[in-house]
């Protein structure tokens, strides 16, 4: 019987995609996740060549420090890799991949994160997100020119600012040194994932399930459930008394996991990025892009468009809204004229009157009015006459009503 693993990572192509740019690798001391993308550019290709060269520094370090530099030192050899790949088969131009990977060094973590995959920390049942998303919606809510709540459904929030490629020569990595304990969870997941399922439920899997390999593949199943309209790829890791979170052999998964294939389909790979970028995002599947911003301008200038956009929107609700309340006040007409094309004859007062309308209303609204006055009084009537007036008595047509009147005066008993 193998004893729990410490790490495991799971990666799946998803339901609509019809290969696998993820990648993941869990190691002795380091575990990583990259999310390929670029559209049909080579998404896998990128992960697949970032995990590989990253994976070099899975070593003992002797300080957070140390390790957070090798971290940082192999995302740029590895930015620099994916520039000379795209060099020499060129059919790979805007190839990018997003890298968040950890390295434990005894009871700290080194960190290194670029892109949107995410990087948590569960610690006493609580989920904890550690590495913040270098999206275009993610600097619109730091700006404060949107909410996160806005964020989370925003048309573009598959767009990223920032991840390893060919398109900057120095990209800007976040680093971090964070503190570790026996019984801290770590987990770095593609958003294939944090998309699709919400931190609530990624919190209960990971208090509910123990095993890491079942914690993972449930996390996996869950985004699958929500229909896993991309890549999912999950790493955790637990961490123990000893000083590594070892996974030996290491364990490469997604792309990275099969050998690099450049020309197998190069026409697949023959749509570009910039005509990705000008495309608003399906919102149930995003196809990530990714792009540097000029300048401000280019944001500013996404921001009106996306401005226009919801007031076309809130444009088209208010015709919408119109014609259903125009329709409701031709249904009321229809309705109170079917109503004034009916008679009955009834009690006014002690006499008898012919009424227009019908006798139900409609809560307080009366749906008839006295048309035609008469002279009968009702006590001059007998009493089962008197009793159907007061009861009212229905007449198709006025001219139908006139001669109950007529029928009741004859039926006069003074
Ligand atoms: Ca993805």
């Amino acid at each position: 019987m193998p004893s729990p693993e410490k790490s495991i990572a799971v990666s799946n192509v998803g339901k609509i995609r019809a290969n696998n740019q993820d990648s993941g690798y869990v190691g002795r001391y380091l575990f990583v996740v990259a999310d390929g993308m670029g559209g049909h550019a080579g998404g896998d290709v990128a992960s697949a060549i970032a995990i590989h060269r990253i994976s070099e520094i899975d070593k003992q370090y002797t300080s957070a420090h140390d390790a957070v530099f090798a971290l940082q030192s192999a995302l740029i050899a590895a930015n620099s890799l994916l520039a000379e790949t795209v060099f020499e088969h060129n059919e790979l131009t805007g190839m990018g991949t997003t890298v968040s990977g950890i390295l434990r060094v005894g009871h700290q973590i080194a960190l290194a994160h670029i892109g949107d995959s995410r990087i948590y920390r569960f610690r006493g049942s609580k989920l904890e997100q550690i590495s913040s998303d270098h999206t275009f919606v993610q600097r619109l809510v730091d700006s404060g020119r949107i909410t996160p709540e806005e964020a989370a459904v925003h048309p573009r929030r598959s767009v990223l600012m920032r991840v390893l490629g060919d398109v900057d020569a120095a990209p800007e990595i976040d680093t971090q040194v964070l503190d570790t304990a026996p019984g801290d969870r770590w987990m770095i997941c593609s958003d294939g994932l944090s998309s699709y399922v919400s931190d609530d439920k990624i919190e209960h899997v990971l208090a509910s399930v123990s095993d890491t390999h079942e914690a993972a593949d449930r996390l996996i199943k869950e985004s699958l459930d929500a229909g896993a309209p991309d890549n999912v790829t999950v790493v955790l890791v637990d961490i123990d008394e000893t000083t590594d979170s070892s996974h030996v052999p290491p364990l490469t998964v997604g792309s990275a996991a099969s050998p690099l294939s450049f020309d197998s389909d190069s026409a697949r790979r023959s749509l570009r990025l910039p005509t990705l970028l000008l495309h608003p995002l399906k919102a149930t599947q995003p196809d990530p892009s990714h792009f540097e911003p000029e300048s401000e301008d280019y944001l500013d200038e996404l921001i009106l468009e996306d401005r226009r956009r919801a007031k076309r929107r809130r444009i088209t609700w208010l015709v919408a809204i119109g014609i259903a309340v125009l329709a409701i006040i031709a249904g009321v007409i229809v309705a109170y004229q079917w109503t004034q094309a009916h008679y009955y004859v009834g009690n006014d007062q002690g006499t008898v009157a012919i009424y227009r309308g019908v006798q139900q209303g409609i809560g307080p609204i009366q749906l008839s009015s006295v048309y035609k006055k008469t002279d009968i009084a009702l006590d001059q009537l007998p009493a089962f006459n008197r009793q159907q007036v007061d009861a009212t008595i229905s007449a198709s047509s006025l001219m139908l009503a006139q001669q109950i009147v007529d029928r009741l005066s004859d039926a006069r008993t003074q």
